[in-house]
C-alpha cells in the first residue's frame, strides 16, 4: 500500500517547481488555436512534447497517443485530453488572446497543458507508477467524432480503465466534481432544411419564403418545453439560422441547427418526435419541401463506479472533491466509457477575482491558471491509484 498523504506532498511540491514552464505551454497553445479536425500544429507540437519526454507516440489521424510504459506489473489505463478549438472570436483582454476566429473557449489548451505536464510528472515519480498508460490527445472532439475513431483503432483495446476530465466555471478553482453513474447526458444534433421557391421580393406572392417559414418552425420548438413533462431533465437549443438571399431576393432554402440533451433517450425520442411533426405539419401548410436529419448522437455518460470510487479517493487526498449533480454536457467521451470502465471528473476554475466567471463556449470564457498545478497533480494521482493492482 502506499501513503497518498507521503506522495500528494511529493507531487504539489513538484507540480509547483513547473508551473512557469506549464504556463508558458498552456499561453501558446492558447494563442495558437485550430478548428475541430484540423489540429495539424497542435498535435505536430503535442507529438513533439513526447518525444523530448522519451514517449512511444501513436497517432490516428490528428490524434496522437502517448504511451508510458513502466514495464512492471499493473493495469493499462488510459486519461483523455481533447485538443481541438471552437468556432468563437475570443474577447478576453488576455494578452495572449487568439487573433482568429477560433478559441480555446472550451479549455482544450489548458487540458494539453495539464497532461503533458502530469506526463512529466509521472515520469520524474516512476517509482510511484506500474503498468501502462495510454495519454490520449483526441481530436475532433467538438465534431463528436474523435473518440469513434480512437475506439475503432484499436490501440485502447486492451485498457482497463480509462479517466475524462474537463475544466468548467461551475466549481470554484481548487474544487473537484464527479459523481459514480450517470454524469453526461445524452445529445443529438440536428438540421432542418426547408426547400420553398426563391424570387424577387416584388414578386414575393409568388414565391415559397423558406425565411417566414423558419421564423415559424423557431417559434414552435421554443414551445416544446411545454409539451414535456416538467420533472425531466433536458436541454433544447437552436444555434444556427441560415440563409442566403439577399437584398432583394427571397432565397430558396433555410437551414436550422441544434442540439437536444437529456438525460434519458426517452424523452429525447419524444423531441425528435415533436421536432419531426412540427416541421413537417408547418412545411406542408406553406407547400414547403422540408428535410429533418438528425446526426451525431451522442451516448448517455455512465461512470463506472469502482473507477470513480477509486479515484475519488486518490484525489480527495489532494483537494477537496465534491459528488457533482448530472450534467447536462455531453462529451464523446461517453463512447469510452460504453467500451471500457472510466470516470469523468470536473475541475473548478472558477474565480471571480480574475473574471474567470464565464461558461464555457463564452467569447470572454477564461481559466484561472492556479488550476494547472492542480489539475497535473489530479491526473497523477488518478494514474498512480488506477495503474496499481491493489485495492
Ligand atoms: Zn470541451
Ligand atoms: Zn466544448
Amino acid at each position: 500500500m502506499i501513503n497518498y498523504n507521503d506522495i500528494t506532498i511529493r507531487l504539489k511540491k513538484d507540480a509547483s517547481d513547473m508551473k512557469d514552464e506549464a504556463i508558458s505551454i498552456w499561453k501558446y497553445l492558447h494563442q495558437n488555436p485550430e478548428e475541430s479536425l484540423k489540429e495539424y500544429n497542435t498535435s505536430s507540437f503535442i507529438e513533439n512534447k513526447l518525444k523530448e519526454l522519451g514517449i512511444e507516440t501513436k497517432r490516428v489521424d490528428n490524434s496522437v497517443i502517448g504511451i508510458l510504459d513502466t514495464k512492471k506489473p499493473g493495469k493499462n489505463i488510459a486519461i483523455r485530453s481533447e485538443i481541438d478549438a471552437i468556432p468563437v472570436k475570443e474577447l478576453t483582454n488576455l494578452p495572449f488572446k487568439s487573433n482568429k476566429e477560433i478559441s480555446h473557449v472550451c479549455g482544450h489548451d489548458v487540458h494539453i497543458t495539464m497532461m503533458l505536464n502530469s506526463i512529466k510528472l509521472l515520469i520524474k515519480n516512476i517509482d510511484l507508477l506500474q503498468g501502462k498508460i495510454f495519454f490520449v490527445f483526441e481530436s475532433g472532439k467538438e465534431e463528436r467524432i474523435g473518440a469513434k475513431r480512437i475506439l475503432e483503432s484499436g490501440i485502447l483495446n486492451n485498457v482497463d480503465h480509462i479517466v475524462g476530465f474537463h475544466v468548467t466555471t461551475q466549481l470554484p478553482t481548487g474544487v473537484l466534481g464527479t459523481k459514480e453513474n450517470v454524469i453526461l447526458s445524452t445529445s443529438t444534433a440536428f438540421k432542418i432544411k426547408i426547400h420553398g421557391m426563391g424570387g424577387h421580393i416584388s414578386d414575393s406572392h409568388n414565391t415559397v419564403d423558406p425565411v417566414f417559414i423558419s421564423s415559424q418552425i423557431l417559434l414552435v420548438l421554443y414551445s416544446i418545453p411545454k409539451l414535456i413533462d416538467p420533472r425531466e431533465i433536458f436541454t433544447l437549443s437552436i444555434t444556427s439560422t441560415h440563409s442566403e438571399g439577399s437584398i432583394d431576393t427571397i432565397p430558396e432554402e433555410a437551414i436550422i441547427q441544434g442540439a437536444i440533451s437529456s438525460i434519458t433517450t426517452t424523452i429525447q425520442d419524444k423531441i425528435k418526435e415533436f421536432i419531426k411533426s412540427i416541421t413537417n405539419t408547418i412545411c406542408t401548410l406553406h407547400s414547403a419541401k422540408c428535410e429533418v436529419i438528425f446526426e451525431k448522437e451522442l451516448p448517455l455518460g455512465i461512470n463506472h463506479p469502482e473507477t470513480t470510487q477509486k479515484v475519488m479517493k486518490a484525489i480527495s487526498n489532494a483537494f477537496p472533491v465534491i459528488e457533482t449533480p448530472v450534467s447536462l454536457l455531453s462529451d464523446d467521451f461517453s463512447f469510452y466509457l460504453q467500451n471500457i470502465p472510466g470516470t469523468y471528473i470536473f475541475i473548478g476554475t472558477k474565480n471571480t477575482l480574475k473574471d474567470c466567471i464565464y461558461p464555457l463556449h463564452n467569447s470572454k470564457f477564461r481559466i484561472d491558471e492556479d488550476i494547472i498545478p492542480i489539475g497535473t497533480v489530479a491526473i497523477a494521482l488518478s494514474a498512480i491509484a488506477l495503474t496499481r493492482d491493489e485495492e
